[in-house]
């Protein structure tokens, strides 16, 4: 079975794929992870972020070892993986390596902002995964807290309002639910709250899917 999750910044996606994956005995991928490794990758050779053939160059240069999560978690790699993530190429250059994680034959589940509707179309569970921007800035503004960084709640507020109209206005796989895709709204949902309704979710779709 694949679940594919998609969703704008902070609106609980990352979580819930982790406690699907887990529930489900599936391997997880974190796709935000590989464009955020990408900007790394360039901002350490003093690369331009939208320069394109760096930015194709380093993102088929990733390695799994890139993926070390703590340090790509931050507030301003996470910008930058949504310049990178504007350009086509740099796209086309990961598809591959997403797919073949999804083609494994016990499943899997992806979450980003394309995957229901670029990378696994086929996916038999599709969640859209959304909140009030208020509510994904509160908990981005959290998170950031909890790992050290000095957090200011309106500049955080800000980046997600520039990260949505940046991720859903591009030309390439803009943020998009698929049509057949559910939309969860976790606004008025606490984690557990949110984990219910989507296993929900899958239960229902797995049942009518086959
Ligand atoms: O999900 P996360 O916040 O880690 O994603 C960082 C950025 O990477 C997003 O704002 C988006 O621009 C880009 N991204 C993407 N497609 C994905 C996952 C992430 O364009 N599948």
């Amino acid at each position: 079975m694949i679940i594919a999750l998609d969703g704008p910044a902070a609106s609980g996606k990352g979580t819930l794929a982790r406690r699907l994956a887990a529930h489900y005995g599936l391997p997880h991928l974190d796709t935000g992870l590989l464009y955020r490794a990408t900007a790394r990758a360039l901002m350490a050779a003093g690369e331009r972020l939208d320069d394109e053939r760096r930015a194709v160059e380093a993102a088929r240069g990733l390695a799994l070892m890139d993926f070390d999560e703590d340090s790509l978690r931050g507030r301003e790699m996470g910008e930058a993986a949504s310049v990178v993530g504007a350009i086509p190429a740099v796209r086309e250059a990961l598809l591959e390596m997403q797919r073949s994680f999804a083609s494994r034959p016990e499943g899997a589940v992806l979450d980003g902002r394309d995957i229901g509707t670029v990378i696994c179309p086929q996916a038999q569970v599709k969640i859209f995964v959304t909140a009030s921007p208020e509510t994904r800035a509160n908990r981005r503004a959290l998170e950031l807290a909890r790992r050290g960084e000095k957090v200011d709640y309106a500049a955080v507020l800000e980046d997600i309002r520039k990260r949505d109209e940046r991720d859903s206005q591009r030309s390439s796989a803009p943020l998009l639910a698929a049509a057949d895709a559910v939309t969860l709204d976790t606004t008025a949902l606490d984690i557990e709250g949110a984990v219910k309704a989507a296993l929900a979710i899958v239960a229902e779709r797995a049942a009518s899917k086959v």
